[in-house]
């Protein structure tokens, strides 16, 4: 057998024994890698379309080794002012679904999105744009180390989970991405449009994530 070959061969081998046993994308960080490096890296980058309107990006704000990593699609109006994740409305919100999980942004969450610019007018990231910023998404989650991955809206949960179908049926059940369980849910913005059909299900999530926390201490 060639070298290169069998190289590549026992290569796969090996990474789909690291794979089993403890999660792949958990075990070939870039040790070098670090947090302040990623914001650097995004402060500066124009990789898409979206860092010609941007006013500062969002590169995400927490807690290394979180209870709950948060992730949305995108910066909103107020996110693109201050240059922090959820400040709006629907993030201040959000921090109330947190409090009544007996969660607390400062001590127990990492906050983030998908893409770390806004996109003009709101309007959903573009497949291209998401492609273009996932990487430092997945470079941060193998910092952060979340116990658990809540993402909020269509956008990111379908991103996430690869899946292609509505939030309404997404939701419900467990996923997960980069090696961590991850629990999709509606966006609080979306929430806050139309409290009545979205509030229960989302406190039927928020129970699931109080659950899954509690079993996994
Ligand atoms: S959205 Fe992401 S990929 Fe696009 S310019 Fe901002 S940091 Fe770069």
């Amino acid at each position: 057998m060639n070298n290169g070959i069998h190289n590549s061969f026992k290569e796969l081998l090996d990474l789909a024994g690291d794979y089993l046993s403890e999660g792949f994308k958990r075990n070939h960080s870039d040790e070098s890698d670090s947090l302040t490096k990623i914001e650097e890296e995004i402060e500066g980058c124009k990789k898409c379309r979206l860092y010609e309107t941007r006013t500062k990006c969002v590169p995400g704000k927490g807690v290394l080794n979180p209870e709950v990593m948060i992730i949305g699609e995108a910066p909103g109006a107020d996110e693109d002012r201050s240059g922090i994740p959820f400040v709006g409305r629907a993030g201040q919100y959000m921090d109330k679904w947190m409090d009544a999980i007996n969660l607390d942004r400062d001590k127990d969450l990492y906050i983030g999105n998908i893409v770390k610019c806004r996109p003009p007018q709101n309007r959903d990231p573009f497949p291209d744009e998401i492609e273009a910023c996932k990487g430092y998404l997945e470079r941060q989650i193998q910092l952060i180390k979340p116990k658990l991955i809540l993402s909020v809206g269509r956008i990111a949960s379908q991103f996430l989970t690869g899946s292609t179908l509505g939030i309404g049926r997404l939701r419900g059940r467990m996923y997960e991405y980069c090696g961590i369980p991850l629990i999709p849910t509606y966006h609080p913005s979306g929430v806050l449009r139309n409290p009545d059909s979205y509030r229960k299900p989302v406190w039927e999530d928020l129970k699931a994530v109080k659950k899954f926390l509690s079993e996994n201490r």
